[in-house]
């Protein structure tokens, strides 16, 4: 007699930067009865999710594709595809995944070139073109949006100075794909890599990403699949090979290519609920799901300056889908987060590193990015504030809310 009882996780409102809520039709998809991998109904699910792909990247990329694993499995596949050893990157930094995305070139050999602006603002696009032209980099690979300081970079920019250089540049939008606009072809962005768990809501388990025929041909100069044995064995150990079988992107493009040649077994059931994910968010159209997203991060971040808090980071680039706050003087941050869980079954998140203990972080993404959240959140957030003994004008955060969301007049601070 085994004493496990099954499963029946709380309901949770998730107002994190990530995993948060799924829609009940992703949900749904995702018990759907298994297909084999090479069945045609499947492969046809595999060519409809890389069209849908290409509507929400923006993009003419004829390669549009999920990799299996979490957000950084498509970050790791891109770097250690394109990394050869010796090569130089650069990477510039304004938060803690600039810092993985070094991580992971130094890992694959690159010779990593890093700056690092203040954490809670961007850099001046023509200080990283400034650096592009010092350096000579092969690679850029910079992060869109930094969920751990709510701030977003902007790329266009920078994107026209890579490819005049004939510089590739590598993005990190998982924290933005799906909630505001990633523009990958208008922004010359070579390889874009993003995530499941954050806008799109879908669980975490598969990184949707793209790249055009720069990256290919790079690809293609260090695929192995068609050279001799001996050649690619002499390749591999001179470097000139990709490292990684897993994240070999000229294997997985063959995968996903109607030569359908086999490398993993696809994730059938994440597939499922990515399909459903992105069919969800193309019936409600980008531009509205666009606008969803910034019609509550405004009632949001009114009803935080409705409660007399102060928002953390330079406003002018703030992160539309993640909301930063300073914990007031005399608060404990993480006691705050409890009582929302426990009281109320709200998640919020703190930060890391020279944030933790000094920031609270507020997702509004994908389908926990609704009116009924956001209100809760702030008449939840203000209760147990007060129950902290902060002193706050009660009452103020929901009324400013409700104003943005009847669209008063002067309601947006
Ligand atoms: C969440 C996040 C990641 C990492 O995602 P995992 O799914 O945890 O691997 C990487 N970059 C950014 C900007 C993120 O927000």
């Amino acid at each position: 007699m085994s004493n496990y009882k099954e499963l029946s996780p709380s309901l949770r409102t998730i107002m994190t930067p990530g995993p948060v809520e799924v829609d009940p039709r992703v949900l749904r998809a995702l018990s759907f009865p298994i297909l084999g991998q090479f069945d045609p109904e499947f492969t046809s699910l595999m060519n409809e999710t890389m069209a849908m792909l290409r509507e929400l990247y923006m993009t003419d990329n004829e390669w549009c594709y999920p990799v299996d694993g979490t957000s950084r499995s498509g970050i790791e596949a891109v770097l250690v595809s394109l990394i050869q050893p010796g090569d130089k990157v650069l990477v510039p930094i304004y938060g803690r995944f600039g810092h993985l995305l070094v991580e992971i070139s130094e890992r694959c050999g690159a010779e990593v070139v890093f700056f690092e602006t203040e954490w809670g603002t961007v850099f001046d696009p023509e200080e990283v073109i400034k650096a592009i032209h010092a350096h000579k980099p092969s690679l850029v690979a910079m992060v869109h949006g930094e969920t751990s300081t709510g701030q977003m970079q902007p790329l266009a920019e920078i994107g026209k100075a890579c490819r005049d250089l004939d510089i590739l540049l590598a993005v990190d939008a998982v924290a933005t794909i799906g909630g505001t606009p990633v523009e990958t072809d208008a922004w010359h962005l070579d390889a874009v890599m993003g995530g499941t768990q954050k806008c799109l809501s879908v669980p975490s388990g598969m990184a949707p990403l793209t790249y055009n025929s720069r990256v290919e041909k790079k690809l293609m100069s260090r695929k192995t699949v068609e050279r001799g044995l001996r050649d690619a064995t002499s390749a591999r150990a001179e470097g000139r090979t990709i490292a990684s079988n897993y994240f070999d992107l000229s294997q997985l493009q063959d995968y996903w290519s109607s030569a359908r040649l086999n490398h993993h077994t696809e994730a059938t059931s994440m597939l499922y609920g990515l399909h459903e994910g992105l069919r969800i968010l193309l019936q409600e159209g980008l531009e509205a799901r666009f606008q969803r997203h910034l019609v509550n991060e405004r009632a949001l971040v009114a009803g935080i300056q409705g409660m007399g808090l102060q928002l953390y980071g330079d406003m002018s680039s703030k992160l539309p889908v993640v909301t930063c706050i300073t914990i007031p003087e005399g608060i404990d941050g993480e006691s705050v987060r409890s009582m929302l869980l426990n009281d109320f079954s709200i998640e919020i998140a703190s930060s890391f590193g020279p944030l933790k203990g000094q920031i609270w972080r507020i997702g509004t993404m994908g389908f926990s990015c609704q009116r009924k959240n956001v209100l809760h959140v702030l008449g939840a957030l203000e209760a147990v504030l007060l129950r902290h003994r902060h002193v706050l004008p009660a009452g103020e955060a929901v009324q400013a809310a409700l104003d943005v969301y009847a669209g008063k007049e002067g309601a947006l601070c």
